[in-house]
């Protein structure tokens, strides 16, 4: 299997990549993003629980993010791999990820990481929220959160898969078929 980890700060052009690599390669994209918002807009439990976490640019709970993601790799028993889009932001949420797929007899091929400075990301999050209706790319200070918990607690997670080998740094700022280009010679290298 090929699993990919695409890592990087809010605005750093995740799914934008992730929509173009899922389509050359045959993956399945898991966004925990997209998965929180799909179940805001259904009105879930679980949805009511991320929104009040989100909305403030927080981290939604390990223990519910880590049921949620295991839940949806449970959904694709045939997959040919995964790109996990926004997981993990944590070092418990690597740990676990590391747990789940080696009781599949599978592991992560490597973290394949977008990055982009800070004042970028700030202008990109900020044209974002005009048109996306996402709330939390509207608010400056949800936005500043945002960063602030990546530098935080999700840095770290880069240190997880560095001790591993398996760390790809990528400039995440540039033309997109440009960017795209490089995060799939790293992906054959
Ligand atoms: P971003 O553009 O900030 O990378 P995402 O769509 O990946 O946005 O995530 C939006 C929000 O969903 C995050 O700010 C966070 O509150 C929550 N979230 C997404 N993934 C995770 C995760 N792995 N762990 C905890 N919270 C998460």
């Amino acid at each position: 299997m090929l699993n990919i980890v695409l890592f990087g700060p809010p605005g750093a052009g995740k799914g934008t990549q992730s929509a173009k690599l899922i389509e050359k390669y045959g993956l399945i994209h898991l966004s925990t993003g997209d998965i929180f918002r799909a179940n805001i807009k259904g009105g879930t439990e679980l949805g009511n629980l991320a929104k009040s976490f989100i909305d403030k640019g927080q981290l939604v709970p390990d223990e519910v993010t880590i049921g949620m993601l295991a839940g949806e790799v449970n959904k694709n028993p045939g997959a040919k791999g995964f790109i996990f889009d926004g997981f993990p932001r944590t070092q418990a949420q690597a740990k676990a990820l590391d747990e789940l797929l080696a009781s599949k007899s599978t592991a992560i091929s490597m973290m394949l990481a977008l990055e982009v400075e800070e004042e970028e990301l700030r202008k990109r999050l900020l044209l974002r929220g005009k048109d996306s209706g996402r709330a939390d790319d509207q608010n400056p200070e949800v936005i500043q959160n945002r960063i602030n918990v990546y530098n935080g607690e999700t840095m770290p997670v880069k240190d997880f898969y560095t001790a591993q080998g398996k760390y790809k740094g990528i400039n995440g700022i540039g033309e997109i078929e440009s960017i795209f280009t490089n995060l799939c010679q790293a992906i054959e290298a």
